[in-house]
């Protein structure tokens, strides 16, 4: 089984969750885990939940956190390339608006040396050129 999911499918806050969830067992064997939630426990692989956030909400589409913790516990991606995309996301909503608002009405909303700061805050994550 390998993990399916596309990183933009991965809900941030689900993702949140997941890196605190622990799964109450797990079989590296068939990839398998089991959660125990508010109601009841929940049986889950890399590509499926019996959660009702899976089952109902998310119809499937997109991982619960329970897929994202499985997914964790064996090694099926990598956290820190969810951590940095969301900060990606971030950096971009971030600058844009500082921008946006600048070209819009011709007026900071910031001194220079705050979008400097901003600049050099995100200046890893954004494209250089
Ligand atoms: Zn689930």
């Amino acid at each position: 089984m390998a993990w399916i999911w596309e990183m933009n499918s991965i809900d941030e806050s689900r993702f949140t969750r997941a890196l605190k969830e622990k799964p109450a067992s797990i079989d590296g064997q068939t990839e398998k885990a089991s959660f125990d939630g508010d109601h009841g426990s929940y049986t889950c692989t890399l590509s499926h939940c019996d959660c009702q956030d899976f089952t109902m909400r998310l119809k499937g589409k997109q991982p619960c956190k329970h897929i994202l913790a499985l997914g964790i516990a064996l090694g099926a991606y990598d956290p820190d390339a969810v951590k940095r995309m969301f900060d990606g996301r971030r950096a971009v909503d971030e600058l844009s608006r500082a921008y946006g608002h600048y070209y819009l009405f011709h007026a900071p909303v910031m001194a220079d040396a705050e979008y400097d700061a901003l600049k050099r805050k995100w200046s890893d994550l954004l494209p250089s050129d």
